[in-house]
């Protein structure tokens, strides 16, 4: 960063510009939003600013700057479009005192003017240090368009108001009720009934809140997806933001944890292997608990929460403590996984249904209907299948699959370190053994990648690799 973004004081202080052209027009529309007082000196100055300078919002002086016109002044803008005069009277500025900015000559100025969002008292200052002021542009744009016009009347009777919000306890609560002001209640009513609108609806909503604030807290179970912090649901990001307890399990991935909000308290409940270890008892105790002392909890687990992830247990056990409850979904590993071979988990004329499947349940190996899925063109995506590689392979050789029976396992799906092992049902012993793979993996069994790599050369390309 070579220029670091700060916003002055200029609330009558002196600001002083050189220049009576389009260049000053330009920047004088921009400092006449300020409070500050304006100074311009021009020898021809253009007819607006003579018009400003009738309407005594600038004090005009006829003529070419001199020693000692800057004294006193804050900024100061050359804006002459003539490089020597230019020159000339940035020169007087900087021995007067005054920080100076020379009008497109970057090299030479001590600061600059950046792109502005005005929604006074919200104020956005875009720079690209002179490098792209259309992007600034393009940005300002952007931003223009999403942030309502009301917003500046919103944040000044916002601020008027903050002692009376403190009503409301520091944190999560008091930040629910700013959020439902700013970006819901307070536009509907200023689109509704303008200024005085909004005075009313700050009201009813402290009322509302600290209203809400008598009840019990609230649970969200919620999906952290595969791994890759950018297949998080909007929804899943926002309980990261707010949520006061976290219980989460190990195969949740530590870029995912970090964007919880820092006063979060974290509770990781998984272990290595198989099952939590903290029994699941001792997790539907926590969650409720946290939740009945008022807390906002969130359950989070990899993927998908309704997919192998015991969630009716905890739903039951929120509702036998009467504990609110909602479900917010995630990408479950096969979607992560089947993404990665460039597949999908359907086709026409090959598999008019998928089976999600448990390669291992709470008694050992989980058993199927082998004779189903040994068909040709089922598509089975299996999970926690590793260790029952073997069974797998044994259970569905024996009724009857072909062993050349496409067989895909994606280890660490949608993260920087995803293998992909594509063999055969005949195969895949000792082929996955041999991988050597110890991250959750994901077995497709029926699906190649598109591009179908042999094992051989995702070895390769894997040594290569690392
Ligand atoms: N609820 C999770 C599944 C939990 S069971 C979901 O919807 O994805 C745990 C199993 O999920 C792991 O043993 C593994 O088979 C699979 N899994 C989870 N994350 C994975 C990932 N990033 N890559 C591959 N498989 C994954």
């Amino acid at each position: 960063m070579k220029h670091f973004p700060i916003f002055m004081a200029v609330e009558g202080r002196r600001i002083v510009l050189s220049g009576g052209g389009e260049a000053a027009l330009a920047k004088l529309r921009l400092l006449l939003k300020t409070e500050a007082r304006l100074t311009v000196l021009a020898a021809e100055p253009s007819e607006t600013i003579v018009n400003w300078a009738q309407a005594g919002r600038l004090n005009l002086i006829h003529r070419a700057m001199e020693p000692g016109d800057a004294l006193c002044a804050r900024m100061f803008y050359a804006a002459n479009e003539d490089d020597m005069e230019d020159r000339r009277v940035a020169e007087l500025a900087h021995r007067d005192g005054a920080l100076v900015n020379i009008v497109d000559n970057l090299g030479e100025s001590q600061f600059i003017t950046p792109a502005i969002v005005d929604r006074d008292p919200v104020t956005i200052a875009i720079g690209t240090e002179g490098a792209a002021p259309v992007l600034a542009r393009a940005i300002k744009k952007g931003l223009e368009e999403n942030l309502s016009p009301s917003l500046g009347l919103l944040a000044r009777i916002g601020k008027a108001f903050r002692s009376r919000a403190e009503a409301l306890p520091f944190g999560v609560k008091r930040r629910e009720f700013w959020r439902d002001y700013y970006f819901e209640s307070g536009p509907q009513a200023f689109d509704k009934e303008g200024e005085a609108g909004v005075q009313d609806a700050l009201e009813d909503l402290l009322h509302h809140h600290l209203e809400a604030r008598e009840k019990d807290g609230h649970v969200d179970l919620v999906g952290a997806g595969p791994g890759d912090p950018e297949l998080l649901t909007l929804k899943a990001r926002k309980a990261l933001d707010e949520a006061e307890v976290i219980i989460y399990d190990r195969l949740v991935a530590p870029e995912i944890l970090e964007l919880a909000r820092r006063e979060a308290v974290m509770i990781p409940v998984g272990k290595e292997g198989f099952g939590p270890s903290v029994s699941q008892a001792d997790i539907n105790t926590m969650i409720t608990d946290h939740a009945l002392q008022g807390a906002y909890v969130v359950r989070l687990k990899s993927g998908d929460p309704t997919v192998f992830g015991r969630l009716d247990e905890e739903i039951e056990a929120c509702e036998a403590a009467g504990v609110d409850w909602r479900i917010v979904p995630g990408i479950t590993a096969a979607s992560a996984a089947v993404a990665t071979l460039g597949q999908s988990l359907t086709k026409r004329g090959r598999n008019s249904g998928i089976r999600f499947l448990t390669g291992h349940d709470t008694r050992g190996f989980a058993d199927h209907d082998w004779r189903g899925l040994a068909t040709p063109g089922e598509v089975a995506a299996i999970y926690m299948g590793k260790k029952a590689a073997r069974f797998l392979q044994g259970r569905l050789l024996m009724h009857g699959a072909s062993p050349a029976t496409p067989v895909t396992v994606i280890e660490n799906a949608s993260r920087p370190t995803q293998r992909i092992l594509s063999t055969t049902l005949g195969e895949l012993e000792p082929a996955l053994t041999d991988a050597k793979m110890d991250g959750p993996a994901l077995t497709f069994l029926g699906l190649a990648p598109r591009a179908a790599l042999t094992a051989v050369e995702q070895l390769e390309h894997r040594e290569t690799a690392s």
